[in-house]
């Protein structure tokens, strides 16, 4: 689809990413900001929905609303990295089984430090 309907070139915008087999809004938004430098939106994958839960940026589960929750409280610039920390930090550190609080730098802020 990407040779015959768009000319070889992946799509730069949403509307047209996601019109894409297979591409929702999560990997639309990491192919934009990663291949041309645009925060259309916030990638929220399995790491950045529990670590927005955990610090109580969003009650939601669904990803699309997380987003909608995520970005009217970051700066636009910072969408692509948030989403970056957020995955970093969900691996390293605040891991879905056992989330190491201790070694946590947010574990001051954090309403879930006790979970
Ligand atoms: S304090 Fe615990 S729950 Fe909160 S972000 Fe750090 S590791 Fe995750």
């Amino acid at each position: 689809m990407i040779i015959e309907k768009f000319g070889s070139q992946v799509p730069k915008t949403m509307d047209k990413l996601t019109s894409l087999p297979g591409v929702a809004r999560k990997t639309a938004n990491i192919a934009l900001s990663n291949i041309y430098g645009i925060n259309e939106g916030i990638a929220v994958d399995t790491h950045v929905k529990r670590l927005s839960y955990r610090l109580g940026l969003t009650k939601n589960e669904d990803p699309v609303k997380v987003e909608e929750d995520l970005m009217p409280i970051t700066p636009k610039e910072e969408w692509s990295n948030l989403s970056h920390l957020l995955i970093f930090h969900g691996r390293k550190v605040c891991q879905a089984v056992k989330p190491n609080h201790a070694e946590c730098v947010l574990k001051d802020i954090c309403p879930s430090r006790e979970i």
